[in-house]
């Protein structure tokens, strides 16, 4: 079926999720935790999940689509939100942001978008050797797709020192605008490129000293949650 799913109670926040893992991305980050899902596989059948679907709709409140790169399936993505209406569900979708034209055609029914801004948005030669044309507009547009249609906007940075500053992050936060942003802890026990497995994974406290650095015009109010520190905005 080229799915892979597993419930999850951390990855959309106050609900019992079913994550849904794509395989292909366009991406290929040094750090990547997910390597096997890299290759693009073409979905033929949903048969299969939506039968697992039915059986066990009562355990879950929302449906994370994540991956690999979710938006390279959107027509599937539409199709298994069409066919779970009626369980009355929330939809959180995980992004590059690099596939503004494909998130148009789902945007509508989504509760909630985590967006990797990965790095500084003219940077992101420093996370990855394949970069696409035109990363930094695209990622900008689908920003503005979410913000106007009211979608809950979380933003996401993996650090390692590795790869990216403390001031990467001062340029990321400057450039975006969101409702949370969230600094992610880099884990090296799995990863795409090999020449980073030893490098270091930051304490939380060395991540706090980051943000609170860098949220100087208290735009954010600070939270914590399992391995990641984040800024939130307050509404
Ligand atoms: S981290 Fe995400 S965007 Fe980067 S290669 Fe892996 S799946 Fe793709």
């Amino acid at each position: 079926m080229y799915i892979e799913t597993t419930y999850s109670a951390l990855d959309y926040p106050g609900c019992m999720s079913l994550d849904i893992f794509f395989y292909g991305c366009d991406l290929r980050c040094k750090y990547c935790h997910n390597p096997e899902l890299l290759q693009y596989h073409n979905i033929t059948n949903l048969e299969t999940l939506f039968k697992m679907i039915d059986e066990n709709h009562d355990f879950f409140d929302a449906i994370v689509f994540t991956g690999g790169e979710s938006l390279l399936h959107n027509q599937t993505i539409l199709k298994i939100i069409k066919y779970t209406k009626k369980y009355n569900l929330r939809y959180k979708l995980d992004t590059n942001g690099l596939h503004p034209r494909r998130l148009r055609t789902i945007i509508k029914y989504l509760d909630y978008v985590a967006l990797d801004v990965k790095a500084p948005l003219d940077k992101y030669y420093k996370i990855t050797n394949r970069v696409p044309a035109y990363t930094c507009n695209k990622i900008l547009e689908t920003m503005r797709i979410i913000q106007k249609h009211g979608v809950f906007l979380e933003c996401r940075t993996t650090y390692t020192s590795r790869l990216l500053s403390p001031e990467d992050v001062g340029e990321i936060m400057k450039s975006i605008t969101c409702d949370q942003y969230t600094l992610q802890q880099y884990r090296n026990d799995v990863v795409y490129d090999v020449s980073i497995i030893n490098a270091p994974s930051p304490n939380p406290y060395e991540l706090e000293q980051i943000l609170r650095k860098y949220n100087k015009d208290k735009k954010y109010t600070t939270y914590t949650k399992t391995s990641q520190l984040g800024v939130k905005k307050i509404l």
